[in-house]
């Protein structure tokens, strides 16, 4: 893959040999992100929320959204089992990394960088409300609403709604390549269908 370093995005990159083409850049993301820190620092004044950030995917997405975000706020990470080097969801959730922190009476924000089918959120919402938050909100960076499978699954905070296609870039991987972009690229629709007819 070519890491582009420069202060604009290229239009397309390659990424293990298939190829992406720009979708959200750099300036779009932070201005929206600053839009959630702001509706989050509002909802939240005088609450002390606590960010729960799910490794790895959201890390980025994390340090930003955490930045704009103005009142006192508290983090913590978990993990959970990811794609591997496939593109689509394996259905099957683990957890490899339980929080340390005591969220018992707790506002807790879930910090996740894309929601697809919504298995992995369903499973982190379930695990997180056995300790009896004082309440329990999701911020996604990204939802594929055409993808999601799990009924009444709120996301509070959403950035962007996108196509049902794989992207990589700002903290999201292609087989643990690709998280250092600072946009984000989806998968070339027209390389997909190309790939798919031969
Ligand atoms: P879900 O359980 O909602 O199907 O998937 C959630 C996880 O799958 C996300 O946290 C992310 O790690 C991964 N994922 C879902 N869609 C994509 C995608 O388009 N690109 C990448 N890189 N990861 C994705």
């Amino acid at each position: 893959m070519a890491a582009p370093h420069t202060s604009t995005a290229p239009p397309t990159i390659t990424c293990r040999d298939e190829r992406f083409r720009l979708y959200l850049d750099r300036n779009r993301l932070q201005a929206r992100i600053r839009e959630l820190g702001q509706e989050i620092s509002e909802a939240y004044a005088g609450k002390s929320p606590i960010l729960i950030s799910v490794l790895n995917g959201a890390f980025m997405f994390t340090a930003d959204l955490m930045r704009a975000i103005n009142i006192d706020c508290e983090i913590d990470f978990l993990k959970l089992s990811s794609y591997g080097a496939e593109k689509v969801s394996s259905g099957q959730v683990h957890e490899l990394k339980k929080i340390d922190a005591n969220v018992t009476d707790r506002h807790v924000i879930v910090v996740e960088d894309i929601v697809d089918t919504g298995l992995s959120m369903e499973f982190i919402l379930n695990r997180l409300q056995q300790h009896n938050p004082a309440s329990l909100r999701v911020a996604t960076l990204l939802h594929k609403p055409a993808s999601t499978e799990v009924d009444d699954l709120t996301l509070d905070y959403v950035g962007f709604e996108i196509d049902n296609l794989f992207v990589i870039g700002y903290g999201l991987d292609y087989g643990q390549l690709a998280r250092n972009l600072p946009d984000i690229y989806i998968l070339d629709e027209a390389e997909e269908n190309h790939q798919n007819d031969a």
